[in-house]
């Protein structure tokens, strides 16, 4: 019961198969589907070559009820869109006289007289619907063919999105029913994928609407559901129900129910305590601060952020004991301590965060390897620290770092 219509986009270009353009189109439709109701269950980049343009729309047909393109449909040699579906579906291209006439006064309007190679612009698939374009040149298509809807849409995103929305959207939503498709993400921090799904596989496996995947994502697990419901209430209810019962078994390691950043998480629980916060960092140069004010409205509660890189500026800046940094190194828990309650007293903050750690890809040793990450909070009546070993290159080890931090604050701030 509830079976969505089934749909899929091809997307035509060779600049697409190139690394300079990627195809953005694509994600937009596939949520402007899901919200009537269509699953996007394919998607293809083909380039402007005849013979696989035409295996891939055949394919297409045979398998969705709905198939959208985009791209092609422009006036030049490799713009092969409109001939190739027309021979992959065994009808003609005829004369739209209308579409000509337009064509030659949108070139007169801009004082110009149409190129005859535009003229194939106004070639019309047999039995097409033609979608208008004032956008710009190329008319888009809607075609019934032995019940499956296939539309051709212009490549350029400011073309196509208001043709989607003025023309099709509707049309698409009358053939799915009503149906409709709501996704909801859950961010999950310090715990691995193989540990969250351990814990929640034996409740998501036993719906099989809404839907869950999980997602490994640079530090983070997502837990992607997404529920079909005739309404749209009906899908929250279905949503908020699994997404309950799987909360109660991650428990405060979900810090984000509607696709929030921890930073910004952070910064609300910050806001309504009414705390403020002050940093210092070392092997993440900044990160974490950068992070934090990267949230509009940060000015509230962040204070100060210190790069405190070398061990002379720990003890300039931040106040760190030489002492402490001779015996016991200046990535350990001695060190991250006395920096987080450094930099609480000097910037007067509610809570001081700090980080101190071996980022690489050298600088490790057996007892210090790279990775091995420090982190501290002081708040008014105590200092607490943390220690990590954080796999990946410099890049993550700095990321996942400054995530572990933000985490660490958001669970002090529960
Ligand atoms: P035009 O009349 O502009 O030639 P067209 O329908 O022939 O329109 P294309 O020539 O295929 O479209 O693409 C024109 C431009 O549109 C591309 O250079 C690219 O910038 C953008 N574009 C095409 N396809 C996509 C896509 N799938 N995602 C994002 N942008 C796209
Ligand atoms: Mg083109």
């Amino acid at each position: 019961m509830l079976e969505t219509l089934s749909a899929e986009i091809i997307a035509i270009g060779s600049e697409l198969l190139a690394p300079d353009r990627s195809d953005t189109n694509s994600l937009w439709l596939t949520e402007k589907l899901n919200g009537i109701g269509i699953e996007v269950k394919l998607k293809t980049i083909v380039g402007d070559d005849d013979a696989r343009l035409e295996e891939a729309i055949k394919d297409a047909t045979r398998r969705s009820k709905v198939v959208i393109t985009t791209g092609g449909l422009g006036p030049t040699e490799d713009d092969i869109t409109r001939k190739v579906t027309a021979r992959a579906l065994g009808r003609r291209l005829l004369l739209d006289e209308k579409i000509l006439a337009e064509l030659r006064e949108r070139f007169r309007s801009f004082g110009q007289v149409m190129p005859e190679r535009n003229s194939r612009q106004a070639m019309v698939i047999d039995k097409a619907e033609v979608l208008p374009n004032p956008n710009g040149s190329a008319p888009g298509m809607f075609i019934e063919h032995e019940g499956v809807a296939i539309v051709l849409l212009p490549g350029p995103p400011r073309e196509m999105r208001p043709m989607f929305e003025n023309h099709v959207q509707s049309r698409l939503a009358g053939k799915a029913g009503g149906l409709k498709v709501i996704r909801r993400i859950l961010r999950v921090a310090g715990l691995g994928e193989s540990a969250v799904d351990e814990k929640i596989a034996p409740i998501y496996t036993q719906y099989e609407n809404p839907q869950t995947t999980i997602l490994f994502n640079q530090s983070e697990i997502e837990v992607h559901l997404t529920a079909r419901g005739r309404t749209e209430v009906e899908a929250e209810a279905l949503l908020d129900h699994l997404s309950e019962k799987l909360e109660e078994r991650l428990g405060n390691a979900v810090f984000s129910f509607a696709g929030e950043k921890m930073e910004e998480v952070v910064g609300l629980k910050l806001t309504v305590g009414g705390y403020t916060l002050s940093i210092a960092e070392s092997c993440t140069g900044g990160l974490i601060a950068q992070r934090v004010t990267d949230v509009p409205g940060s000015s509230k509660y962040f204070i100060e952020g210190v790069v405190a890189y070398c061990n002379d500026a720990k003890t300039r800046t931040l106040g760190v004991e030489p002492v402490l940094l001779l015996e016991h190194g200046a990535v350990s828990a001695p060190v991250a301590e006395a920096m987080a309650e450094g930099i609480r007293k000097r910037a007067r903050t509610d809570f001081g965060l700090s980080i101190t750690g071996i980022a690489g890809p050298g600088g490790g040793t057996d007892e210090k390897p790279v990775g091995l990450v420090y982190i501290a909070l002081a708040d008014d009546a105590h200092t607490e620290h943390r220690r990590f070993i954080i796999p990946g290159d410099r890049q993550l080890v700095r990321w996942r770092a400054s995530q572990a931090a933000l985490d660490m604050l958001r669970r002090r701030l529960i």
